[in-house]
């Protein structure tokens, strides 16, 4: 959906909870945000995003800013907080092609900025393709980078806490630049590790093998060491795939993919069959 045809008439304002960083401090930021709306609550499931509308007038005479991020919270809530509910922020910056001159990212830098207290505007939630499969004994193929970790966090947190006694094999495959980058898996903030105890949830994390230039996180690595288990769940029938996070995850994984499947026809037949099913749903953004 192009951002210009969302009905922004239908929006809410949420009130920040908390803003925290959870990456050490370096050059990549990402923080946790938590909202809640009150009055209206906001019903949503875990896949979903919502749009922060950041208000004009901006450069080239656009009224509106609007931009998507995924929603981290189970749809209970955060911590179990009816109406509360988290992003998973990166402060993004771009270089213009032209000036060579460094701008911040409008929504990102506006959302990193945010006070406990302050009104955002949102609306949605949006998405309807990037969710949980109601049968608890599917396999869950959790594939993501960066920011990608959020829907996963919602993912997690709603099989193991709010329905419990997930029977299907959970395999999260996460990467990022270094260690410390790692969301929710660091020193500062260690979410998954509450789930590491659970019999069917596995997580295989992948770290940039240089990251002093800067290098992105080496999934192809680790797509490489466990290539025979996740083909063999790509297989089973009873396997959703889920890719999430910068664009380029995508084509790593259909690298290892072409390469478990013997041939490109091969693997896109069977990726065409995942999505046939409703098996192979993607997050992708740039
Ligand atoms: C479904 C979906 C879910 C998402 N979920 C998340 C999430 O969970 N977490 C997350 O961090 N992000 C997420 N994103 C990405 C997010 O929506 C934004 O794209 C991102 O935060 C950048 O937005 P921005 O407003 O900060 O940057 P923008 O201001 O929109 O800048 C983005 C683009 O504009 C260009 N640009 C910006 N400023 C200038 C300038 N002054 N001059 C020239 N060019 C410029 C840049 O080249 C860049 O391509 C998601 C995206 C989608 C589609």
């Amino acid at each position: 959906m192009n951002l210009n045809e969302y009905d922004l008439s239908q929006w809410q304002v949420a009130t920040v909870v908390s803003n925290e960083r959870i990456t050490p401090r370096g050059d990549a930021e990402v923080r946790h945000i938590v909202l809640e709306v009150s009055g209206e609550q906001l019903d949503y499931v875990e896949g979903q995003s919502i749009a922060v509308i950041v208000r004009g007038p901006h450069d080239f005479g656009n009224p509106n800013h609007l931009r998507l991020y995924s929603i981290a919270s189970p749809r209970n809530g955060e911590k179990g907080h009816l109406g509360a509910f988290s992003l998973c922020v990166r402060r993004c910056f771009y270089i213009d092609d032209v000036s060579g001159e460094r701008y911040p990212g409008v929504a990102s830098n506006y959302l990193c900025d945010l006070e406990p207290g302050d009104p955002v505007q949102i609306a949605g939630p949006y998405g309807s393709r990037f969710l949980v499969p109601t049968d608890e004994n599917a396999n869950l193929l959790m594939i993501g980078v960066g920011t990608g970790i959020a829907p996963f966090r919602a993912f997690i947190q709603h099989i193991y806490e709010e329905r419990g006694g997930w029977k299907g094999a959970v395999r999260l495959f996460y990467g990022a630049r270094t260690g410390l980058d790692l969301l929710y898996m660091n020193d500062v903030n260690k979410d998954f590790s509450l789930y590491y105890s659970e019999k069917t949830f596995r997580a295989f994390e992948a770290v940039s093998q240089r990251p002093a230039v800067d290098a992105e996180a080496d999934m192809e690595r680790v797509f490489a060491g466990n290539q025979h288990e996740i083909w063999e769940l790509v297989k089973d029938p009873r396997t959703y795939v889920y890719l999430a996070g910068l664009t380029n995850v995508a084509v790593q994984f259909e690298k290892a993919m072409v390469q478990a499947a013997g041939s490109e026809a091969a693997w896109q037949a069977k990726r065409a069959e995942l999505i046939d099913q409703g098996r192979y749903s993607e997050l992708l953004y740039e």
